[in-house]
């Protein structure tokens, strides 16, 4: 589950008039047969039978996870067709990423509005047709309904890893250290400036920050070297916000997780709002990252440099994990002097 929208759309974004117009007719076979079998893996049979056919490469174990969308909640109602195929995809890519595992197909449920143009599927097709092509991974299999309500977008990615090496957010150990990829912050603020705010910042650092928050890009190689090089004791992709996502993993190892809050890494956009406007807090449990943040024993720091340079990914070491200091496992923010810096909330919450 994700944040963004939800927070725009309260913040008064509903006002988007919906880019669905003209009624096309066609059949839903006729719909699966145009925009989806061209795009359709082998264990997809055509995207003609009642069901796929998957084999897995002997040795791995299949890694499945799911993500769903509605208009207006998770993308705005008036969002480019190929942004939203996109988003689906790498939303979903990012959570296998996270486990070490490597893309093999997906299942896609789309639930259309009476009145959606074939137009707006044709592009939404086209849009995951050059990430499957980006990913390495086809589409198997769906469904297609129609629906009086929003459009809806479901997708079911699976991912194959070598038996034994899913990476689980339940494996840190005291005395881990801490880390996450890429910058943090950088698509909480692109919302913000996508509803408007921000106004003092430069133009490409507005395209900047947008740009992370539209179209995310999932650590998928650098996910898949933790899990083969036995790297990471536990990962989680940052979706909810770095503090949220570092706690998820705190809680199913039943450790602290402290989190210092001066090394978090910022890009120079995001840095630019921090130090003008005292936003640090926002950059940390803001959501939408799409980065990993994972935990390692401190004698692979040397491992873990190597391959981040390799893969031209910044990754930085961002605190470390500790024995539970209460009576249940708490992620903290650690300030200059060393002190527990308290935080309202630290990220978006189920509702
Ligand atoms: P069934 O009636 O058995 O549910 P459908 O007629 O819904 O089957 O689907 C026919 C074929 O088209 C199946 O292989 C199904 O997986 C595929 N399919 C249906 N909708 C989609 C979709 N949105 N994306 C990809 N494949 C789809
Ligand atoms: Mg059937």
């Amino acid at each position: 589950m994700r944040r963004s929208i939800k927070s725009a759309i309260s913040s008064g974004l509903t006002n988007f008039r919906a880019p669905f117009r003209g009624i096309v007719l066609v059949s839903e076979f006729d719909l699966i047969a145009q925009c989806f079998a061209p795009l359709a893996g082998p264990e997809g049979l055509g995207l003609k039978d009642d069901a796929a056919l998957f084999r897995p490469t002997p040795g791995t174990e299949l890694v499945y996870t799911v993500d769903a969308m509605a208009s207006g909640v998770h993308f705005l109602p008036d969002e480019a067709p190929e942004i939203v195929a996109k988003r689906l995809i790498r939303v979903n890519i990012s959570d296998l990423a996270a486990k070490g595992a490597k893309p093999r197909g997906y299942l896609l449920t789309i639930a259309l509005p009476h009145d959606l143009d074939i137009v707006w599927v044709q592009a939404f097709a086209k849009g995951l047709g050059e990430d499957q092509a980006e990913y390495g991974f086809k589409v198997i299999g769906g469904d297609t309904i129609s629906t009086p309500g929003p459009l809806v977008l479901s997708l079911t990615a699976i991912g194959e890893v070598r038996q034994g090496r899913m990476i689980r957010r339940a494996g840190a150990r005291a005395g881990d250290d801490l880390y996450v990829t890429g910058t943090i912050g950088d698509a909480a603020f692109g919302l913000e400036v996508a509803k408007g705010a921000h106004d003092a910042i430069s133009e490409p650092d507005k395209t900047y920050l947008e740009s992370r928050f539209r179209l995310p890009t999932p650590r998928l190689d650098f996910g898949q070297m933790l899990a083969t090089e036995a790297i990471a004791t536990a990962a989680a992709d940052v979706s909810d916000g770095l503090l949220a996502d570092a706690g998820h993993i705190g809680v199913a190892s039943g450790l602290d997780i402290e989190v210092v809050a001066n090394s978090v890494p910022l890009s120079d956009p995001a840095r630019r709002i921090v130090i003008g406007r005292n936003m640090l807090d926002d950059a940390i449990i803001g959501g939408d990252d799409y980065e990993i943040v994972f935990t390692a024993s401190p004698d692979r720091w040397q491992v873990i440099k190597t391959a981040s340079a390799k893969q031209g990914l910044q990754v930085t070491r961002i605190g470390r994990v500790i024995e539970m200091l209460g009576d249940k496992p708490a992620v903290r923010l650690i300030g200059e002097d060393g002190a527990a810096i308290r935080l309202e909330h630290l990220g978006y919450r189920h509702r």
